[in-house]
């Protein structure tokens, strides 16, 4: 089969290898393939396939044009926010020492801690301890108020062996502030990695995250801004990033062609270059950067309050497509603040003979399905993210689920 032919439209691959498509109305969620990508993107990815370049060259470029959205020193293309994690802990616990490089993730003998707020953990930190970093939880445990965290809880962890802080975006109260947290890591020259996978939206995050001082910053490439889903944004200090690249880039390279031989070994930065480094296997391919720049581009350039003003009408059809379903309610949420508008689906589980957990698996019969978020299902409701229903997409669901229900 040619992927090339013009027949060969994305619907029919997925139908022709029986693979369900999807209608996601859960947003972004990596198990789905996140969400369908524009043509810009997509046109900027089939150029990039065309020819093969040097990466080195084409991450320091691609880095520049991070750094600039952001306003950090230096930026670099991941597969995701979580690899983004992995490399910058690789990047603290090594920095431009080549014998540590080799070592990890074993870090028996080396500096490894990562300090971390207890309200903080979340399975994503898993990619931190993947590069060789021991967490250390901070934080109260139980009375008088669960999780609470000071500042001096973070500094009190702060010692020799500390190589970073790492900082959650997410809504948690009694959580120390990123300010506050890299108030405390610098008075102790600790770098602040901050995993800012779920920051987007509001896109003011691109530059607010950074200009904290945060010394690395890992962006989704793959959820909001609507690039490939497997690539990601690391940005922050220099130095930082160079030991990212070392550690990530393919090093079957020879000293004397070596592409960074002028910045790392005349320089007299490193002795030699590194052998394939704990990063190698997070590999990134010059389309996802293609993509990733192409859909950063637009995303920075969008009207953001146009696209909200969208995705506010978007939830609405749904309310009111509902509204005369009984023992059915669509309640709006997060029409105030900076996050992503969401319409609730309650339903009175009892009188409709039917959960939340039923509604979730009905809505995937079909082909297309459809999948809605399914965080309030033990609370009898399932949520609908706006963000890829466009079209008549918002009142297909509505009648979707009026099927469900009056079958
Ligand atoms: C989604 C997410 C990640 C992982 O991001 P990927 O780009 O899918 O690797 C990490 N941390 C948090 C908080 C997330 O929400």
């Amino acid at each position: 089969m040619n992927p090339r032919r013009k027949d060969d439209s994305l619907a029919d691959f997925y139908e022709k290898l029986g693979v369900k498509r999807v209608i996601n109305a859960a947003g972004t969620l990596t198990r789905l393939g996140g969400a369908p990508m524009v043509d810009e993107v997509l046109e900027a990815m089939h150029a990039a396939a065309q020819w093969s370049v040097r990466m080195e060259e084409l991450q320091e470029k691609a880095g520049a044009y991070l750094a600039e959205v952001t306003g950090a020193e230096a930026g670099y293309v991941t597969c995701g926010a979580a690899a983004g994690l992995q490399l910058a802990a690789a990047a603290c616990l090594a920095g431009l020492d080549l014998r540590k490089m080799e070592l990890l993730p074993d870090t028996s003998n080396i500096p490894n801690e990562i300090v971390t707020q207890r309200l903080h953990r979340n399975a994503y930190d898993h990619a931190l301890r993947a590069a060789g970093a021991k967490l250390v939880e901070v934080g109260h445990i139980g009375n008088p108020a669960r999780g609470y965290t000071d500042p001096w809880h973070i500094e009190a962890a702060i010692h020799k062996n500390t190589v970073a802080v790492h900082w959650v975006y997410m809504d948690v109260r009694g959580a120390v502030s990123l300010e506050d947290t890299v108030a405390v890591a610098h008075k102790h020259g600790v770098p602040v990695i901050v995993d800012a996978a779920a920051a987007l939206p509001p896109a003011a995050n691109l530059r607010r995250l950074v200009a904290t001082g945060a010394d690395l910053v890992s962006f989704s490439g793959g959820k909001v801004i609507g690039g490939p889903q497997a690539s990601g944004l690391l940005v922050g200090r220099r130095n930082l990033i160079d030991s990212v690249a070392l550690q990530h880039q393919d090093m079957d390279v020879l000293p004397l062609t070596w592409t960074m031989r002028h910045k790392f070994l005349d320089s007299g930065k490193l002795p030699g270059p590194p052998l394939q480094g704990i990063g190698r296997p997070l590999k990134v391919g010059k389309e996802q950067v293609a993509g990733l720049l192409t859909a950063l581009r637009i995303y920075v350039a969008q009207d953001h309050a146009a696209m909200r003003n969208e995705q506010i009408r978007r939830i609405k059809v749904l309310q009111e497509g509902l509204a005369g379903v009984p023992n059915v309610k669509g309640e709006l949420l997060g029409l105030e603040g900076e996050g992503y508008p969401l319409v609730r689906i309650v339903l009175d589980e009892k009188a409709l003979g039917l959960t939340a957990f039923d509604l979730v698996n009905r809505l995937f019969d079909e082909d297309p399905a459809i999948a809605v978020g399914q965080e309030g299902v033990a609370d009898g409701y399932v949520t609908v993210n706006p963000l890829s229903l466009d079209g008549d997409k918002p009142s297909l669901i509505v009648r979707r689920i009026r099927a469900i229900l009056s079958s």
